[in-house]
């Protein structure tokens, strides 16, 4: 594999640019096109230049293969290939109050939660920074955005992979997308959803990123916890409960609960009390999500009615809720599951 000239910050290329004894301007024009989700084949540079950074780095590290429409046409799912032929996916959904972007991180994942599709191959690796910026960049200019009126308003972090398992990719990735100059997406329209890896959150608070923090807790007791997710023997609730804590004091940002509804699992009346309890008071929102189905899994989604029962016993006890919209799920909208049936040879 050729390097990524997207993994280089803007004063990585304008010291390349130098070191290649080119102009200055032309490294604001390579950087400027590249935030524009240009390959390096239609930078407006000489000829001889582009031949030269093509020897050296990836024309287009990630390229589309296929996109996706939903039928209500709010939400577009782009497969993506990389330069080894490995295939990770991103989606956008159309909001009143600005488009947003679903990203992936790493190629599969090594998490191992029951319920989702990402992890049902295993971790294949890591993305690099450039290669999650390029899913961005991408995005924003098929949609018909620019660096003045961008597309993609809003970020996620939430498609494969687990993001604090790729902890050094990951925060650079989001210094150069919020960097002033590039595509600048503030912290504050980005939010990282994590599994809950205690170490990393408290070493994220201090990195001057403040976006909202995600955790996908989905279960009320550390017990629970491990039936579905075994990152939940190492680290447990309790722990990062005060990781939590130690974000918002650091960030000031409230920070999110993500809870799957599975029934015969975590969706009755006694869970939803008992997450009330473990929240009560805590500067947060609960994002209930009604489970995707995975074919390749077992587990039931919880039914309409018992969803509003449970948003219903939350809302009693005071705890701020809401459901997560299911978007595209005709179109295989959830984590995984457009890559799982690409590579099982099975189309949307
Ligand atoms: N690894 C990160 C981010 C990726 S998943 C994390 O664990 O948070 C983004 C969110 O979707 C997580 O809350 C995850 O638990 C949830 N999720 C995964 N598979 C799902 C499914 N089949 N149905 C509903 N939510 C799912």
């Amino acid at each position: 594999m050729k390097e990524i000239l997207q993994d280089l910050t803007r004063e990585e290329i304008f010291s390349l640019v130098e070191r290649m004894g080119e102009k200055k301007f032309r490294a604001e024009q390579i950087y400027l096109g590249l935030m524009q989700g240009k390959k390096i084949s239609a930078l407006p540079v000489s000829s001889a230049f582009r031949e030269k950074l093509l020897e050296r780095f990836e024309d287009e590290p990630v390229k589309v293969v296929e996109k996706f429409s939903s039928s209500d046409g709010e939400t577009e799912k782009f497969l993506f290939s990389l330069s080894d032929g490995n295939l990770i996916e991103g989606v956008f959904m159309r909001h009143d109050y600005g488009n947003s972007q679903c990203v992936s991180t790493q190629v599969g994942c090594r998490m191992g939660c029951k319920f989702c599709a990402s992890t049902l191959g295993g971790l294949k690796r890591n993305l690099t920074a450039g290669e999650i910026l390029a899913q961005v960049t991408t995005v924003n200019r098929l949609e018909g955005g620019n660096l003045k009126n961008r597309a993609v308003k809003n970020l996620v972090l939430m498609g494969s992979g687990e993001p604090f398992d790729n902890y050094e990719n990951v925060v650079k990735f989001l210094k150069n997308v919020t960097a002033e100059g590039g595509i600048n997406i503030g912290a504050r329209n980005i939010s990282l959803s994590t599994c809950g890896i205690v170490p990393e959150i408290y070493k994220f608070k201090d990195e001057g990123i403040p976006l909202t923090l995600a955790i996908s807790l989905h279960a009320v007791t550390d017990e629970e916890r491990r039936r579905t997710m075994p990152i939940a023997a190492k680290y447990s609730i309790s722990e990062i409960l005060k990781a939590c804590s130690a974000y918002f004091e650091a960030t000031g940002r409230r920070y999110i609960f993500e809870y799957t509804l599975i029934t015969g699992e975590n969706s009755d009346e006694d869970h939803a009390r008992a997450l009330a309890k473990l929240l009560k008071g805590r500067p947060c929102h609960v994002n209930l999500i009604k489970l995707n189905e995975v074919k390749e899994r077992t587990l039931l989604s919880a039914s309409d009615q018992e969803a509003q029962r449970f948003l219903k016993f939350l809302e009693e006890e005071g705890i701020s809720a809401t459901f997560r919209r299911s978007m595209g799920s005709d179109i295989g909208g959830a984590c995984g599951q457009l890559r799982a049936r690409f590579l099982g040879g099975e189309r949307p």
